[in-house]
């Protein structure tokens, strides 16, 4: 590419609303084969509620809920917040010990009771029997709600549901993504089940799911390695290694700043509109040059 067409690439892009951080990456968004997505906060809108809670055992929502969400006021995810807002109105118990665990929940002692609330693996891992309630979950995850469960002293006390609705552009964009002849991927550390539910219903046809931020780039380079180029759309603290190890890193605007950071792309719009705006005018860009 010739300095004057990145210039007047970048330049129409960014009345757009897409700033291409770095000249290069108008070249190599265009040589892109594979568009992997992050799935919460880029396909949904990161906003999740908390739309289930079944408890177990004697638990009921007034005992349980404000011991699980004292220990989750102290997380910034935003599962977190939304098992908080669900809590509100309830008095918060004391919470005297806690720990986040990246990619898994979060442990602590509520009211003398030690209470882990997180992820099926977190629960295994820890040592706590799902027993019937692995089925409750996978009910919950099959209709796109991530399911969570809280252990109360050892023993399953309750199953959460929380659900993120997908961005309302979300299907279009993807549609026009694949008519660009991408092939289109789903990258997410969210459950396995749930992750699919949500490709299905976008019908995107490859889904790595419960990755941790490595897995993440290991995707990418997976990726990379059998079908070519790869761009990356992601917002979150964990997608910044990813955005980093692709060959185009492309970030939600709305998102974090260590995420913005990490990318050669930043999207001003909060949607994936942007990531195809971005492709065209790379394609358009480049096409002006040949
Ligand atoms: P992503 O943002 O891609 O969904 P994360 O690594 O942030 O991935 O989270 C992965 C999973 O870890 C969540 O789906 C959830 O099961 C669990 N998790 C992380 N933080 C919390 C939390 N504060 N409370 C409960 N579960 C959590
Ligand atoms: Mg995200």
């Amino acid at each position: 590419a010739t300095p004057t067409s990145i210039m007047v690439g970048t330049g129409r892009a960014a009345e757009m609303g897409v700033l291409f951080r770095k000249g290069d990456a108008l070249q190599s968004l265009q040589e892109s084969k594979v568009i992997a997505l992050d799935k919460t906060g880029t396909l949904t809108a990161g906003a999740p509620e908390l739309t289930t809670l079944e408890t177990a055992l004697d638990w009921t929502r007034e005992t349980a809920l404000p011991l699980i969400a004292a220990l989750e006021a102290r997380s910034e995810h935003p599962i977190a917040s939304a098992i908080v807002r669900a809590a509100a109105g309830y008095d918060l118990a004391d919470v005297i010990e806690f720990s986040s665990v990246t990619g898994m929940g979060v442990r602590g002692i509520a009211d003398g009771k030690t209470v882990l609330v997180g992820a099926d693996r977190f629960m295994t891992q820890e040592g706590i029997d799902l027993g019937e309630y692995a089925q409750t979950a996978d009910v919950l995850a099959q209709t796109g709600a991530t399911p969570l469960f809280a252990a109360i002293d050892g023993k399953i006390a309750a199953v959460i549901g929380v659900s993120d609705p997908i961005k309302p552009t979300t299907a279009a964009a993807i549609s026009a993504l694949r008519s660009m002849g991408l092939k289109v991927a789903m990258i997410t550390g969210d459950n396995a089940v749930t992750a699919h539910a949500i490709a299905r219903e976008l019908g995107i046809e490859h889904v790595v799911a419960e990755v941790m931020p490595d897995g993440k780039v290991a995707a990418v380079q997976t990726l990379r390695e059998t079908h070519g180029k790869v761009a990356f759309v992601g917002d979150g603290i964990n997608d910044a290694p990813a955005l980093a190890a692709a060959d185009t890193g492309i970030a939600i605007g709305t998102g974090t700043d260590v995420a913005i950071e990490a990318a050669d792309v930043v999207l001003m719009s909060g949607d994936l509109v942007g990531a195809v705006n971005a492709l065209k005018i790379s394609q358009a860009s480049m096409r002006n040059i040949r």
